[in-house]
């Protein structure tokens, strides 16, 4: 009988996260000030973030620990299982091997706890009673209800006005754990109004709903501190928790990927997987390719440039060097909502820049097409955002039957979609269109960077 599923026990989950900046060979640019366009300092960032999570932002060292009280919350899901797809392979009649890391498992539905639950933690530890943060699809909102709810901390979260309505579960989710959540843009910030007076109907943004939640931080230095789900640093370091598992799994399967995928919107899911695995390459040994997966209508990586750019729409945010469309772009309204972000992180960003990462950017017809087939051969509802991962599988997979040759490809699936449905039913009607900024459209927002 051929094994499915790769299981490790509670004793083999990884101990440590890894910090792939020590093995990079350029290592990013510096975090620069809004407005002194000096390198950020830990003092300046202290007024936003929790220090011990400035310290892992700035950190060079290869291994972090992970505090015990982190640890035992991620025993209530991991270790995550890593699944051989084969009902998928079979479908697509290909020899490649396929295999997903199932990170929809976790009490939100998503990878984003594992770095919740360590963010809400360090900030317990600092005497922090309130964290603020934005939510896009509310993945992320969620994440940090459950996880500042360990711990007894408030939680107030902007979410995304297009997700508020259309995701009205995900809110509940977040009051069920005890947070508050507004629709972004929200008349409480000075950003929220702003953005309400140029367009009362505007539906937001990420970046948008980033402004309001660091303002609400930095006018309560005394309590309160913002929190990211994506994109900066020690993000990324507390998800390579997953690589880690998925490398020793992929041993018990006695495998190698010759390509690990994630889907990309600040690129946590996709480097928590990939940089474990990146990690042999960089130092001198497989030549694993690690794939970005973008959706065609928020092309930053495959259609954006690399430039200091904002994190966030108000320019709150320290510059960071990405891969971007420009702070203001505004994407379409899909479906995929964690994926409507116009930046990269600096990490992965740099990474791209030298060749160690790929990109390639799909439209949502094709995604959902290749999420349906996935839910029908594999049983699980991906999440919007996780069937750009499975889409990319699927073209890897079926370039293989083309060329007549074997191939292991390895994917994250970051969630699951059951709370998603609306854009099955879009799909599923016929309803669902494709998006595609025109290049002079991508030009002008790059040309409102300073
Ligand atoms: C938030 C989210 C993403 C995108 O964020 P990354 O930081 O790029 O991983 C992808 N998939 C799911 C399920 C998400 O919730």
């Amino acid at each position: 009988m051929k094994t499915k599923k790769f299981c490790l026990t509670e004793r083999q989950m990884p101990a440590q996260w890894y910090n792939i900046v020590a093995d990079m060979p350029n290592r990013p640019l510096p975090p620069l000030h809004p407005v002194t366009r000096e390198p950020v300092t830990r003092e300046q960032l202290s007024a936003v973030f929790a220090e011990e999570l400035i310290e892992q932002e700035m950190s060079v060292e290869r291994f972090i620990d992970i505090p015990e009280e982190v640890q035992e919350i991620y025993r209530i899901w991991r270790p995550t299982p890593l699944v051989r797809a084969t009902g998928l392979e079979k479908a697509l009649d290909t020899p490649a091997k396929i295999y997903f890391k199932n990170e929809s498992v976790s009490p939100a539905g998503s990878h984003k706890p594992n770095t919740a639950v360590p963010q809400a933690y360090y900030n317990y530890k600092q005497g922090i009673r309130r964290l603020t943060t934005e939510t896009g699809a509310g993945q992320w909102g969620s994440a940090i209800a459950f996880a500042g709810r360990h711990f007894g901390i408030d939680v107030e979260v902007y979410m995304v006005r297009v997700s508020y309505d259309q995701k009205p579960y995900r809110r509940l989710m977040m009051q069920t754990w005890g947070a508050q959540c507004f629709p972004s843009p929200s008349d409480r910030t000075a950003s929220g109004r702003a953005a309400l007076a140029k367009d009362p109907a505007c539906s937001g943004s990420l970046g948008l709903a980033i402004s309001e939640a660091v303002e609400m931080a930095l006018q309560h230095p005394e309590d309160t501190r913002y929190c990211l789900g994506s994109v900066l640093n020690h993000v990324l370091l507390h998800q390579t928790v997953i690589g880690q598992e998925a490398v020793a799994q992929m041993e018990m399967a006695d495998a190698e990927p010759d390509v690990v995928i994630g889907c990309f919107g600040g690129g946590s899911n996709f480097a928590g997987l990939a940089f474990p695995f990146l990690r042999k390459r960089l130092t001198g040994g497989n030549p694993v390719r690690v794939v970005a997966v973008e959706p065609a209508s928020c092309p930053k990586l495959t259609r954006g440039a690399f430039r200091y750019d904002f994190g966030d729409v108000a320019g709150y945010t320290p510059l960071i060097p990405m891969y971007t469309l420009g702070h203001d772009f505004q994407p379409s309204d899909i479906h995929a909502g964690g994926l409507r972000y116009h930046g990269a992180g600096a990490i992965v960003s740099q990474l791209l820049k030298d060749g160690f990462v790929e990109a390639c950017a799909i439209p949502q017809t094709e995604t959902l097409g290749a999420g349906i087939l996935f839910a029908k051969t594999e049983g699980i509802i991906p999440a919007p955002e996780s069937t750009h991962a499975i889409a990319a599988a699927v073209r890897e997979a079926l370039q293989a039957r083309e060329e007549g040759r074997e191939k292991t490809i390895l994917f994250n699936l970051s969630g699951n979609g059951v709370i998603d449905l609306y854009a099955y039913e879009q799909y599923l009607s016929g309803a669902l269109k494709d998006y595609t900024p025109t290049d002079a459209e991508i030009r002008r927002s790059l040309d409102r960077i300073a």
